[in-house]
């Protein structure tokens, strides 16, 4: 049944448009995918409701849009050129490499029984070349992570605004990881996409509280996209298997159709980041504390959030089958308003009738302005109410031969698909209600 529900999950996704395999008339390409265009709205409005969140909504924070590409020399004090590797096995038949800690037999390839070299460190890293000569250029590397951006603009954060520690800086972008176990869905891909915090406290900051606080808002955000709390586990990171400058580390793992798995994090990281970029830098990153009279080098809490695992989680959720009247099942996503891709569906009850569809494109104009409205007039209703549900749309509004004359609509709600009528006057209101 999990299985099962998630290969349903991934076929609505392409049959309705939020997710489609990559370069698929090419025979695709492994661990990438595309976002259709409902998937490009439901993620665009889950990390819109992010950056509002933690971004524009708090006097703490202030957001930057950093590059992919950054001087080589970022990922050396990093520590990424040195450890982000992994030893990998290769088949010498069909040459597929993969983790030895993965493989349920490594004595043979599950691909094609081949025998294997002898495990060689592979980096996890995306390389490419600056300059127009390969040979002449310079070679970095496509970020695996977002952080970086805003360890090494902390200084330029510092000078041009007025943030005083504690304070923090958000960032949404994409990453590149060279992944070679197979990804679940948009689970595990070569580019994704994070939602990151770098929080600047100082060293004698009460951190254990201030780590509670996020905890809270982490909590706080995952209520305002509809995430329940009963779909996640709290993996408290054992200091044995925490970096060895983090004092603590905490996995949000939720309850994909396979298992538990990571979703979100957050870490306390002390001052490695900032203190490894000046020694490495030569610059000077210390933060002079007018409160305190004292220069330091800040310590960071980090929480850190999967934008395509967080596209799946409420994929998901919303998820549900429902046994209606007739024997018929109807699949319906059910998305809390503020993050589905449309908010309601216009219909003139007849596509053939000229004053229906002119009432109809009325009401549709009024509501456009405001809301992502979908207009449908093809088919029947039954089956526009059925595409609807299953792209997650909360209402339908149906123009009628009676809403000629009483100059009302019907509005149908997706979860109980009760219907109302409602004034064509009132509707703006209406839904400003149901929606906001
Ligand atoms: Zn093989």
């Amino acid at each position: 049944m999990p299985s099962d529900k998630m290969q349903k999950i991934v076929s609505l996704c392409k049959r309705r448009g939020f997710v489609y395999p990559g370069s698929e008339i090419y025979g695709g390409l492994a661990n990438s995918w595309d976002y259709g265009p409902l998937g490009a709205e439901l993620k665009n409005n889950l990390k819109k409701i992010w950056w509002k969140h933690f971004v524009q909504d708090r006097e703490d924070m202030v957001g930057i849009d950093g590059g992919v590409l950054l001087n080589p020399k970022v990922w050396e004090a990093s520590g990424h050129i040195k450890n982000f590797k992994d030893p990998l096995v290769e088949c010498k038949d069909c040459h597929r490499r993969f983790r030895p800690d993965k493989l349920k037999d490594v004595s043979k390839c599950p691909e094609c029984g081949g025998k294997f070299t002898k495990a060689k460190m592979f980096s996890g890293m995306f390389k490419t070349v600056i300059g127009p000569i390969e040979e002449e250029g310079l070679t970095t590397f496509l970020r695996p992570e977002t952080a970086q951006n805003m360890f090494v603009n902390f200084r330029n954060i510092l000078d041009s605004t007025n943030k005083k520690i504690p304070f923090g800086v958000g960032q949404i972008g994409r990453s590149f990881r060279n992944e070679i176990t197979a990804g679940n869905f948009i689970f595990r891909t070569l580019e994704f996409e994070i939602m990151e915090i770098e929080y600047f406290i100082a060293p004698d900051a009460n951190w254990k509280k201030m780590f509670e606080s996020w905890i809270k808002a982490i909590y706080q955000y995952a209520g305002k996209l509809g995430l329940s709390k009963k779909g996640f586990y709290n993996h408290e990171i054992p200091a044995k298997d925490r970096a060895f400058y983090s004092k603590r580390t905490i996995d949000f793992e939720y309850k994909y159709p396979w298992g538990l798995d990571e979703l979100w994090a957050i870490a306390y990281r002390t001052n490695y980041d900032l203190a490894c970029h000046q020694k490495f830098s030569g610059q000077n990153l210390e933060y002079f504390d007018d409160v305190r009279h004292a220069k330091y080098i800040p310590h960071v809490i980090e929480p850190t959030f999967g934008v395509d695992r967080t596209v799946l989680a409420l994929l998901v959720e919303s998820y549900t089958e429902e046994k209606i009247r007739g024997g018929d099942t109807r699949i319906v996503l059910k998305f809390k308003p503020a993050v589905a891709p449309y908010k309601i569906a216009v219909f003139p009850l007849l596509a053939n009738k000229k004053n229906l569809v002119k009432k109809a494109r009325e009401v549709y104009d009024i509501l456009k302005n405001e809301y992502l409205c979908f207009w449908d007039d093809r088919g029947n209703i039954g089956k526009r109410y059925r595409y609807q549900d299953e792209i997650g749309t909360p209402y339908c509004v149906t123009v009628d031969f009676d809403s000629l004359k009483d100059k009302a609509v019907t509005v149908r709600d997706r979860d109980s698909m009760k219907q109302k009528r409602v004034k064509i006057s009132g509707l703006r209101e209406f839904f400003n209600q149901k929606l906001k």
